[in-house]
């Protein structure tokens, strides 16, 4: 059993009350009426497929039903760190692969 750690709750709690959101800090354009075809199907379809350090938007579906954000290793499924919303991540691909 996987153990996530909520950073609302404040503590490890079981994988299942969770459900993943998806990548994590995408910023709608500023001007929709403005932004090309191309920057909206873009903005709205495409996402990062990284292998490594990957930021995602978690939801702590049966706790606090708050969203946060996890930082995963897509190669390991291990989780690096979790962040509330509008943070900012401590760790990013540049410095997981110095890490090592
Ligand atoms: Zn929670």
């Amino acid at each position: 059993m996987l153990h996530i750690y909520c950073p609302h709750c404040e503590e490890y709690r079981e994988e299942e009350e969770f459900r993943p959101k998806g990548e994590a800090h995408i910023a709608r354009p500023q001007n929709p009426e403005e932004t090309s075809d191309e920057e909206w199907g873009d903005y709205l379809f495409f996402r990062k497929n990284p292998r490594g350090a990957h930021h995602e938007q978690w939801y702590h579906a049966a706790g606090c039903r708050k969203f946060f954000n996890v930082t995963r290793d897509t190669v390991s499924y291990e989780i690096l760190e979790t962040y509330k919303v509008g943070e900012l991540p401590t760790i990013d691909d540049t410095s997981r692969r110095a890490a090592k």
